[in-house]
């Protein structure tokens, strides 16, 4: 058996009910075998950019520590997306659940169906500000993600609820 390893994900909803929606995902990721949830930022809202006719999105980011492969994780990522997406797809007519791996433990990845650490990670507030919540010290490409967090220009995220402690 695999060493565990910790991986990073980031969820974002912008439809329905958004705060249940990424509550159900975080759930059905710890529930899932071979992996353990090991922190869970508080819920952020997001201003909408660039199309502003959009609804705000709500992100979370979640650490994990597993022993799936990279692989087995975006397929585990995927199979939540679609099970909590098709639900809602016939009420509201589209997706509401976006979950990606932001990066994992000793890996670096570019293949067509996973990049690692995901090439946005480094740029986006919606995607640092959680992240750098739950793992402030962890260093991609070079810089920590709070160096990160700090040196993002998007500004426009807010905190929506702080996370409770168990
Ligand atoms: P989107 O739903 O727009 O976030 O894009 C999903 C696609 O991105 C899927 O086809 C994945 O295979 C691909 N992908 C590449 N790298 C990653 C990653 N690190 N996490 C999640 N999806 C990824």
């Amino acid at each position: 058996m695999r060493e565990p390893r910790a991986a990073y994900l980031s969820l974002g909803a912008n439809l329905g009910n958004r705060e249940e929606t990424l509550r159900e995902a975080v759930r059905r990721i710890g529930a899932a075998e071979s992996v353990e949830l090991t922190a869970v930022s508080s819920v952020y809202e997001t201003e909408p950019w660039g199309k502003l006719d959009q609804p705000r999105f709500l992100n979370l980011a979640v650490a994990v520590e597993t022993t799936l492969s990279p692989e087995a994780l975006l397929a585990l990522a995927q199979k939540i997306e679609k099970e909590l997406g098709r639900v809602r797809h016939e009420r509201w007519g589209a997706r509401t659940i976006d979950i990606d791996i932001l990066c994992f433990e000793g890996v670096e990845r570019n293949t067509p169906d996973l990049t690692l650490p995901h090439p946005y990670m480094t740029e986006r507030a919606f995607v640092l500000v959680p992240l750098a919540e739950i793992a402030p010290a962890l260093t991609v490409k070079g810089k920590t993600v709070e160096a990160w967090r700090q040196a993002t220009e998007d500004q426009g995220i807010v905190l929506y609820k702080k996370e409770e402690a168990e």
